[in-house]
Order: C-alpha cells, then structure tokens, then sequence
C-alpha cells in the first residue's frame, strides 16, 4: 500500500508540474482537473460526518475560541483544512439536518420549519418519502451506513431511519434530548405513572434500531461509544462506512457532567460554563473516535467531516465572534458555521479554504467519492466541490448561497454571492454588505451599491418560486397564524424600498 501510495504521490507530483508550466490555472481543462483528482483521490473512503447542534462559530479552538478548550477537534482542524466561509442551508435545525440529507433548500421540499415535539404521536409528518436521502444513495453503493444520535426528520415507521438508507440507528428521533438517563428516565416513568398521554419526546428512551435500550451513560459519551462501536463492526467488513455522527450537544437543555464543569470553573457564566463543559465532552469522545479508526486500520482512509447544523444560541451560552447575531438569524452568525475536512495524506494539512461552501454541496461531493449514482432526476441545489477544492479554487464563484427564514407574518432572507451579501431581515429595508471586508455586517453599502443589490434581490425572488407550502410547523399556532396572515407574501419581502 505504501509503495503503491508514493507510486501515486510521485504520478501527481509530475501532473503538478506539467500544470504548473501552462500559464493560467484557468487555461486547465476539465478533462485535467479530472486526472489530478482522480490520481490524488483514493477511491470509496469511508465518510465520517460529525454533526455538533449550535455550535456557534468561535466556540471551537481551531476558531479562535480561548475559554474553551477542544484539543482533538483542533488536532483533526490542523491536520486538515479549515473552511472560514461553510453555510448551511438553514439557520435553525430541522430544515439544516433536511437540507444535508436531501441536497436541497428545505422550502423546496416544504420542510422550512422544525417538525413539532412529539411529532410522531400528534401530526404524524416527516420529510417527504419522494426525496432519497445521501444515506441510501452511499448505501446502495455499497456503504455500510450507521447514524448515532439526533434524527429530527420525522418519527413515524416510513420515516425512519432505518428506512432511510441507514442500516444502524442509536439515538433518538426528535429534535433534542435530555442529557442524564437516571434523571430523565425518572422524568418519563412518573408521567407514565401519573397518566399523562403525551410525554414529551426529551424524556423518551433512547432507541437502537427500533427497540428501546436502557441507556446509563451522559448522552454526549453514549454517542461516542456507539460511534466507536459503529467504527469497529464496519472496518470488520469488506464496505466502506458513511457514519452521520449526530450529536445534540450542545443544544439546550444545558447539562453538563461535573468532571467536565471542573475544567472550566474560570468561566464565570454558568450557562456558558455549562456550555463549555458539553463542547468538551463532544471532544472528548471524539479522541475515542480517532483512536477507534486507528486501530481498526480506517484512519488514512477516511474522510471528517466536521461542522455545526446552524450558529450558536448566544442566549444559551454560545458566541459566534466575529459573526453578527446567532441562531435563526439570516446574518452571517445564524448560517456560517465552524467547518473543517481531515482526510490523512489527501486532504491538505494547515489550511484554510476561504472561498464560500454550502452544506448542501456534501451530497454530490459524497457521492462522487463513493463513486455512488444519484438517482435519475434527482434534484440537488450543490455542487461536487471535490476536485476544484483539493486545488484551492472557488466552487461557487457568481453562485447565489440563500437563506430565508420565515417569521410570524415576515420572512428574513440573505444572498450571498462573491464577496457580498443582501440581508432583508426584521422587516428591515433590504441592505449590502461587503462580507470580505466586513466580517460583522456593519457597513452598509447599498446606497452606493444599488445595482448590485438590485440584482441579489431579483434573483432571490426567482428562486423563492421554487418554494412550495410548509408541510408542517413547530406548533400548531404558528400553522394557523400563516394560513391567516396568507403567507409567503414574497412580494412584500423582495419589495426594494
Ligand atoms: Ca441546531
């Protein structure tokens, strides 16, 4: 294997040149670009995404955070690539999680909300069965696939995991968990006890594929174990694994174990201490992760993905410096999220990737490792960034990245596209930002800038026709009060003045 590898370092090596010697990165043909990649990209890896839920931007040290400490996520960051600029699709969770297991904008699958708590037992949605899910699409190429943790895309039998494209699921279907099980089972069993139909589905048990499991250990470390275990029975077959690490850490509730608390006893503020301790426990488990693929062999053929499913909840104890506002919010703090890829000897060591990326572009990335087909007629909103991001150059050069969140009666929406961004937000007159400049969105241009404005905003109302209706809301209020108030009213939110 590691002659063969130098065989092919050396191969790539030479190709390097040879491009090197033309005079223009761009004068590179497609056809080019394919033979780099393809020399350089070992073929079928495994895929280890590991999700964090609010994680806010500079809460991580490979970010710039200073008062808590994340060595193995930082140790994976440094020996990988940092993306400075990664979006995902939505500024809260349910519609993101969508988003990365379909490859599109969740308003275009009508999944723009979170499904309710107890989803299962009251409306009885879920993302739409129509849409096949990356898990399947890696799945029927081979892939054993396995997702620990947080689900949140619905809770009946046909939109189950399971069902899904996963062979494995540990965890739980809702939206959030409680973290400890001797507490939160006590919680379930009075309701029970006492009659209560509804439970709320924090306090359900943990499931593995179906079956309910006694639970003993802090969430967080459940996770990571049955991620090792997941790791280990994979690497024992002749397939590749794709594993969607989905921790829920650290959304609320803020409960950390007190041997994690301890290490940040100098954070004054309780729920940012708390909220610390459950970063780091997330690090914690994943130096077991890392060493679990090193000793099943899987480290050097193994693509991480790590990142946040939106920004941080600064009320619950998140930053997103040097990011404007946080969670549900269409300014850079609620959509850009702390990114970065490992992948030993393929992926570049100690760099950063600052062009823009999408977390709706992992689905055609994964499947072109995987060498998986995607299905005939298959809609997807992002690209195959792997060729053109081994080589550092831009993927989404003059492409839209959108966000829109609805709100009670308003919707708030940002376009990003080169180094600018439009924000409508708070029923606010539409602004232009320099995001390259002005990291924070303080400045706005748009009276000097109209043109550019113009056209952000032209082509967000083109795209918003792709939108169809929710097709659930996270309450029942919220459902009444859009059908009353006769939203979308696109035509009010891309008015320009
Ligand atoms: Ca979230």
């Amino acid at each position: 294997m590691k002659i063969s590898f130098k065989i092919k370092l050396l191969t790539y090596v030479s190709v390097l040149f040879i491009m090197s010697c033309k005079s223009s990165q761009d004068k590179i043909s497609n056809k080019d670009k394919t033979v780099v990649s393809k020399i350089q990209t070992p073929e079928k890896p495994n895929i280890l995404v590991i999700l964090c839920d609010d994680l806010g931007y500079s809460d991580v040290g490979f970010n710039g955070a200073t008062d808590i400490i994340t060595p193995n996520l930082d140790a994976l960051a440094n020996g990988g690539t940092v993306f400075t600029s990664a979006y995902v699709a939505h500024p809260f969770c349910g519609p993101s999680r969508a988003a990365l297991m379909t490859g599109l904008y969740p308003h275009k699958i009508g999944a723009q909300f979170n499904l309710p708590p107890n989803s299962g037992e009251t409306i009885k949605k879920g993302i739409s069965v129509e849409e096949t899910f990356i898990s399947k699409v890696l799945n029927n190429a081979g892939y054993n696939t396995g997702i620990i943790g947080k689900w949140h895309l619905g809770s009946n039998a046909e939109f189950h995991p399971n069902v899904r494209g996963f062979d494995d699921f540990f965890g739980f279907l809702g939206g959030g968990h409680n973290y400890f099980p001797e507490q939160y089972r006590q919680a379930y069993k009075n309701q029970k006890e006492s009659g209560k139909k509804l439970i709320w589905d924090y306090l359900h048990p943990i499931e593995h594929n179906g079956k309910d499991v006694e639970e003993t250990e802090y969430l967080t470390d459940a996770f990571s174990r049955e991620g090792v275990r997941f790791i280990k029975d994979a690497s024992k077959t002749k397939n590749p694994f794709f594993l969607y690490l989905s921790y829920n850490a650290p959304h609320t509730p803020l409960e950390a174990k007190e041997e994690d608390l301890k290490l940040f006893a100098h954070i004054k503020d309780k729920k940012r201490r708390t909220y610390a301790a459950m970063v780091y426990a997330v690090d914690r488990g994943v130096k077991e992760i890392v060493i679990a693929l090193k000793k099943s062999g899987q480290y050097e053929n193994t693509l991480i993905v790590f990142f946040s499913d939106n920004g941080g909840k600064t009320s619950a104890g998140a930053t997103n410096n040097p990011l404007k506002e946080g969670k549900g919010s269409v300014y850079e703090g609620g959509f850009r999220v702390p990114m970065f890829f490992h992948w030993k000897n393929v992926v570049s060591a100690g760099k950063k990737y600052d062009y823009n990326v999408s977390a709706l572009d992992l689905y055609p990335t994964f499947a072109r490792l995987a060498d998986a087909k995607i299905p005939e007629g298959k809609r997807l909103d992002g690209k195959n960034i792997w060729d053109n991001f081994l080589q550092n150059q831009d993927n989404h050069k003059n492409d839209n990245i959108y966000v829109l969140r609805h709100r009670n009666g308003f919707s708030d929406v940002g376009v990003r596209n080169n180094e600018w961004k439009a924000v409508k937000a708070y029923q606010q007159k539409w602004k232009l930002f320099n995001v390259d400049n002005d990291l924070g969105e303080t400045n706005d241009l748009s009276d000097k800038f109209p043109n550019i404005l113009k056209n952000l905003v032209v082509e967000a109302a083109t795209w918003s026709e792709s939108h169809i209706q929710p097709q659930f809301w996270h309450d029942e209020k919220t459902g009444i009060d859009w059908k009353d108030d006769k939203m979308p009213r696109f035509d009010k939110t891309f008015q320009l003045d």
